[in-house]
Formats: C-alpha cells, sequence, structure tokens
C-alpha cells in the first residue's frame, strides 16, 4: 500500500478543502479544531462565515440529526465542506432518554438546571446499580460531490442522584465517570476531552480520512 509520503497530491487534498463547521459553541469549535486542525487548517463557524442557518433537529437519532444539518450546511453555504454534531445523554432505565431531546428534556426553552432537575424527579429512587448511562455524539462530515461520512462516539457513566462538580456544562454534574472516580463536572476541560463521546467520533471520523487517503 502506498503511504501518504509517496502520493503527496493525496496528503495535500484537505489542505485545499475550507471546512465549516455547523456551530458558534466556543467548547465545541476548541475540540474540533485540536483533532482536525491538521486535516483541515482552514475551518471557519458559521458566525465567523457570516452565516445564519437554524436547521431543525427533528431526527430520531444523533446520526440522523447531525447528516441533516451537515447536509443543508453545505448546500445552503456553498462550502465545499461542512461538519456538524449531535449529542446528548442515554439513560438506561429511562430506554434511552433524554436521547435527542437532551436539550429540551424538560420542554422547549428549558435551561441545563430545569433538564438536570426533571432528569432527577424521572430517576428518584432507582439505584445505582440500575444508573448505568452514557454521552453520546454523532459526527458528520458532508463534502462537494461525496458520500456524507457519519461517526458515533460514546463513553460510559453512572447517573449520579446528586451534582458533583462545577466544571463542563449540560448534565456533566451528574454524570459519574468510574475510570476517573469522578464527575464530568469535577475534571477539568483537559480531561474531559481526552475521554469524551464528541473525541471519540472526531477520532473515528479522522481514521476514516486517513483510510481515504492511503
Ligand atoms: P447538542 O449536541 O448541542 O444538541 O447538545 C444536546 C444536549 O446534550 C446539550 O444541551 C446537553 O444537555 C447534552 N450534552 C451533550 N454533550 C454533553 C456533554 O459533554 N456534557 C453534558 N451534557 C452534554
Amino acid at each position: 500500500m502506498l503511504s501518504r509520503f509517496t502520493r503527496p497530491w493525496k496528503f495535500c487534498y484537505n489542505f485545499a478543502m475550507k471546512l465549516l463547521l455547523a456551530t458558534n459553541n466556543a467548547h465545541k469549535m476548541r475540540e474540533i479544531m485540536e483533532i482536525l486542525g491538521s486535516d483541515f487548517p482552514q475551518m471557519q463557524t458559521l458566525g465567523q462565515a457570516g452565516l445564519e442557518i437554524d436547521v431543525v433537529e427533528d431526527g430520531e437519532t444523533f446520526q440522523a440529526n447531525a447528516i441533516k444539518k451537515a447536509e443543508e450546511v453545505l448546500r445552503i453555504s456553498g462550502f465545499p465542506a461542512a461538519l456538524a454534531d449531535d449529542s446528548g445523554l442515554m439513560v438506561d432505565a429511562l430506554n434511552g432518554a433524554p436521547g435527542v431531546y437532551s436539550a429540551r428534556y424538560a420542554g422547549e426553552g428549558h435551561n441545563d438546571a430545569q433538564n438536570n432537575a426533571k432528569l432527577m424527579r424521572d430517576m428518584a429512587g432507582i439505584p445505582r446499580e440500575e444508573r448505568t448511562c452514557r454521552f453520546a455524539s454523532a459526527v458528520a462530515l458532508a463534502r462537494q460531490g461525496k458520500e456524507t461520512i457519519c461517526t458515533l462516539g460514546t463513553v460510559e457513566g453512572i447517573l449520579l442522584n446528586e451534582a458533583r462538580g462545577s466544571n463542563g456544562f449540560g448534565y456533566d454534574p451528574y454524570f459519574y465517570y468510574p475510570p476517573f472516580g469522578r464527575s464530568f463536572a469535577e475534571l477539568s476541560a483537559e480531561e474531559k476531552n481526552a475521554v469524551s463521546h464528541r473525541k471519540r467520533a472526531l477520532e473515528a471520523l479522522q481514521e476514516i480520512l486517513r483510510r481515504e487517503r492511503e
């Protein structure tokens, strides 16, 4: 098999490709840049590109939402490539809820504290051994003239019954991560990003791009 060094035009392929990130979330943007920066040195968020595109996330899975968002943003923007993600928390005792409704679990327009409060009400009295859960993130890369690539990353944890820590966002204070013996909200950004669902999805995507170049 030829390596990237014996086929330099393949290695350079993505360098010409400007990537539009379908997010204005600074936290996600930093994580994406850290991991995919060497594949796509030219990245812009919607805001940086002066675009305001709101895609309705009405899919039944994280993958369906991420693919829809990436493809719509690609079509509307005219960029050569667009990357979108959709993520959330899945609790086994609730048959995978909040799932794709994670951002609006307590209802449209509700905040993290209200979503967490509803989750705690729904999980009241459920013992620790039945509080298994995972964060999941689907990342989709849409490119002009190519099939969209979508990868999924997950990280397993236990849902706490009281908040621990004040870092992070969303459900982090209730997500206990056994390998570190702390909740995600007790981790530094670097510690969380090293094991996060988004990181795992982005690395799987990077691996597919690497194989494309071989
Ligand atoms: P979205 O991917 O921005 O649509 O995120 C959906 C929701 O899932 C967020 O509003 C959070 O409630 C939750 N979520 C996704 N990723 C994380 C995470 O890393 N920590 C905590 N909550 C998260």
